[in-house]
């Protein structure tokens, strides 16, 4: 009796750990985006406080997504980010995954909204969570791929010259969103790729986002300025 009351723990104890551990969904978008992009769809950014972030892709979010297009979001409300958490991550995360909303601020408001709106769902605790974006940054090497193409910042590009050149560096083809500047320019806004449940390989994308259309003519555009990087000052120099 004894025996078999054991044993039917045991089942209740793994049945609740497949069930606590099993991930409900089928890949995930990586999302990079282009800051001066970013800057120029909302007509002004704010550096973070912790300086001018690099002229170089970073990281937006790391989004469990489902094949059929859907994707989960806010899996516990309860679950806040924890700095003690990710505090070996930090300085990186503030040079790979910069917040450039307004006002400036240290980024651990962006981390925390992406932890609670797509990391809850990725079945990753926090630290992996992280670090599984930090390493997909390195391994998908957006901008060097392109200047291996010959693409650099301040041009101007067709979407089929952008596509290529990262399919041919990554390995698999990008989905490339793109953002319309003040004066009515498309610009490389965000690049979409896939990674399997694991966080870990970049993979073909069962489906791509729709509904972010580029022009034919594509701005990738300068994210250079005078302006002092200790200070955190509005992308258009305004105060
Ligand atoms: P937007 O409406 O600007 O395209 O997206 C707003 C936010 O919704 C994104 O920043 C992201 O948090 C979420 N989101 C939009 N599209 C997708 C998607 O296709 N998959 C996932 N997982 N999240 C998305
Ligand atoms: P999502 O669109 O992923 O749901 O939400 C992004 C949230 O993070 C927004 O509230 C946005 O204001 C904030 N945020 C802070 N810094 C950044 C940034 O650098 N890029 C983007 N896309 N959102 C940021």
């Amino acid at each position: 009796m004894v025996r078999i009351n054991c044993a039917f723990k045991l089942l209740v104890a793994q049945c609740l750990f497949l069930l606590c551990s099993s991930q409900d969904f089928d890949f995930f978008y990586f999302v990079q985006q282009w800051p001066a992009s970013y800057c120029d769809s909302r007509r002004s950014c704010c550096y973070p406080t912790t300086g001018k972030p690099a002229e170089d892709f970073s990281i937006h979010g790391l989004w469990p997504n489902y094949n059929s297009g859907q994707w989960p979001h806010d899996c516990d409300r309860e679950a806040s980010l924890e700095e003690s958490q990710i505090s070996d991550l930090k300085s990186k995360m503030e040079k790979d995954w910069p917040t450039l909303a307004c006002p400036s601020a240290d980024g651990m408001k962006f981390w925390g909204h992406e932890w609670s709106k797509h990391g809850t769902c990725s079945s990753l605790r926090q630290h992996a969570y992280f670090e599984a974006a930090l390493n997909l940054k390195h391994k998908a090497n957006l901008l060097q791929r392109l200047a291996d193409a010959g693409i650099r910042p301040g041009k101007f590009y067709t979407l089929k010259e952008l596509k290529h050149a990262m399919q041919e560096g990554v390995g698999h083809e990008p989905y490339i969103e793109c953002n319309v500047d003040p004066e009515g320019n498309h610009q490389l806004y965000q690049v979409y790729l896939c990674v399997d449940t694991s966080g870990s390989n970049i993979v073909d994308c069962p489906v791509f986002p729709h509904g972010r259309g580029c022009g034919s003519r594509i701005e990738f555009p300068l994210f250079s300025s005078d302006l002092d990087s200790n200070l955190s000052l509005n992308w258009r120099g305004e105060l």
